[in-house]
């Protein structure tokens, strides 16, 4: 009995992450332990790829997560979705067991892996299986166990309207703000920095990235990189990645040259995706939130990709308005990445403006 009890509410986290727009409670930096750490990222090796931590990535783990810029379920994430753990994982069942041990530490019983294995082979992604155990009141309890933050999984339903927000030239003194309305919806934008705001704002950069956000290359300096040499297109790119890098662990997967100006050259030189828009709010000329909130009502559709820009203060007020409203409306705000990963994907030196069905 009580095991069905528990399987119904992994199943109603699942339900209930579904359509509807949900309001969480920011996250609380729990008091993390070395030690302590160390033993959940252990189990994850173990149980998600079957073998022993090695060191530098076990150490490396477990900093970011005592830092907090990593959350339990970002982590789990990383190993569960990993390819070697897919590789580990052919079949339903197997990929139900991982999922017990490695993240609630204990066997699956017999009810939970066949329910979960017929939620599986009904068609439903094992993304949304994740989702239902990260959000899982056990795996919470896990995580306080252990003195670390749980964090959210969005699960994203690929049948559903979805647009990306892009914020370029910040991080600003208001960043902050966006970030934690986006987190606040469960919701994710893509921010495009520059090096010379960037180097300011870390712990922005931090932020971002551990709530579910991107973070795109948008150069150290904003210069239009048609005009400049390949040695000074690289150094732009790479100073960026750097402070990227440095606060979140992995460089910018996405990059948007300033002014949108890019060529042949160029783009051989940035080897990313290339993401521009197709609905411009033009919010660096109007400097007013209200006509920005309504060009993004009366403009966005199915998998466009907007721009704005953190660094105008009436963007922000803007933007804190847009996100709750966008998704009662219907849309999902993704990520520039995840849209593409949704409708077609993307390869690196191509261009995108948007994702349309
Ligand atoms: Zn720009």
């Amino acid at each position: 009995m009580r095991r069905s009890i528990r399987i119904a509410a992994v199943l109603m986290s699942v339900i209930l992450l579904l359509p509807c727009v949900v309001s969480t409670k920011t996250v609380v930096r729990a008091d993390a332990d070395a030690g302590n750490v160390r033993l959940f990222v252990e189990r994850l090796y173990r149980e998600t790829l079957g073998r022993e931590a090695d060191e530098q990535g076990e150490a490396e783990w477990v900093d970011l997560l005592v830092r907090g810029e990593r959350t339990g379920a970002n982590v789990a994430f990383g190993f569960i979705f990993s390819d070697e753990c897919r590789e580990l994982t052919a079949d339903n069942a197997a990929f139900v067991q991982v999922l017990y041990r490695a993240m609630l530490g204990r066997q699956a019983d017999e009810a939970g892996l066949s329910s979960w294995v017929s939620f599986l082979e009904a068609g439903h992604k094992r993304s949304m299986a994740f989702a239902g155990f990260v959000n899982s009141p056990e795996f919470s309890s896990i995580c306080a166990s252990y003195g670390i933050v749980r964090g959210e999984y969005r699960y994203i339903d690929p049948s559903r309207p979805m647009i990306a927000l892009t914020f370029d030239d910040g991080p600003s003194g208001r960043t902050a703000e966006i970030v934690a309305c986006l987190e606040a919806n469960r919701a994710a934008a893509t921010f495009f920095v520059t090096g010379l705001n960037a180097q300011y704002y870390p712990n922005t950069l931090a932020r971002i990235a551990s709530s579910g956000s991107e973070i795109g290359n948008h150069t150290y300096d904003h210069r239009g990189l048609t005009r400049l040499s390949d040695d000074d297109i690289r150094g732009e790119l790479s100073s960026v990645d750097d402070m990227v890098m440095a606060a979140t662990g992995s460089i910018a997967p996405v990059v948007r040259p300033p002014y949108g100006s890019h060529d042949e050259r160029t783009d051989t030189i940035i080897a990313r995706p290339i993401m521009l828009w197709n609905v411009d709010t033009l919010d660096w000329r109007t400097r007013n939130a209200q006509s920005t909130i309504n060009h993004v009502l009366s403009n966005a559709r199915d998998g466009d990709i907007i721009l704005m820009h953190d660094i105008y203060s009436p963007t922000v007020d803007a933007a804190l308005y847009l996100i709750p409203e966008l998704q009662r409306r219907g849309f999902q705000l993704v990520t520039v990445s995840e849209l593409a990963e949704y409708r077609g994907g993307a390869q690196a030196g191509n261009t995108y403006y948007s994702f349309r069905p």
